[in-house]
């Protein structure tokens, strides 16, 4: 079973912020490869450069299907955040501080506006916040961005992005019960 995406008119980004590059760079690559796996778009790395995080996620897109328009470092945040609202995108800033997802989720899935979607690392900004059209909490422990962006992204696609159709890829999987099976793709 595969869907295909109405993505190609709608931008979804995930923009990464606070990233450390002496500590973060594998939940990072995380945030990356759960943003494409579950339907995402585009992927931003704010406000630093670390090429490790960058070439592991455009590998992984190569070579599973071509899944983002863009992924980009070293971009800065609020600059960024401002040009996205400038164009009519909507900011949803994950927090377990903001409203429940279960409360917004509807009306974000119902607009037809580029999604920019900002998971944080250590402390973020309280201009963040207020830049916000939502602050949006995936239950109200502190947990982790990467299990945080996997449920917000899964209830915003209702799901379906599991079995949403990459494109290009070199190798598939062919799902089995017991064992694993990969075959190459026809270029
Ligand atoms: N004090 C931070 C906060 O504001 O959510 C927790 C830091 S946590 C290590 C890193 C990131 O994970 C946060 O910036 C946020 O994007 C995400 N996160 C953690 N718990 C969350 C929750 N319950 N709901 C939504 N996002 C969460």
């Amino acid at each position: 079973m595969a869907y295909s995406t109405n993505i190609k008119w709608q931008k979804v980004y995930v923009l990464r912020l606070g990233h450390r590059p002496n500590r973060d760079k594998r939940i990072t690559t995380h945030v990356g490869l759960v943003a494409r796996a579950f339907g995402a778009n585009g992927f931003i790395l704010a406000n630093v450069v670390d090429d490790k995080v960058i070439e592991s996620i455009k590998k992984v897109d190569e070579q599973w299907g071509k899944r983002f328009i863009e992924i980009r470092q070293g971009v800065n945040a609020l600059k960024y955040i401002n040009e996205w609202k400038r164009n009519n995108g909507e900011v949803i800033h994950l927090t377990m501080y903001g409203v429940p997802v279960d409360l917004v989720i509807d009306s974000i899935r119902q607009s037809n506006r580029n999604k920019l979607i900002i998971v944080g690392a250590e402390k973020v900004p309280g201009i963040i916040y207020e830049l916000a059209d939502y602050n949006v909490s995936i239950g109200f422990q502190p947990h982790s961005e990467v299990a945080a962006l996997a449920i917000f992204l899964d209830k915003l696609f209702s799901g379906k992005e599991l079995y949403y159709d990459y494109m290009e890829a070199r190798i598939r999987i062919s799902p089995k019960q017991k064992g694993k099976r990969v075959y190459k793709c026809p270029q």
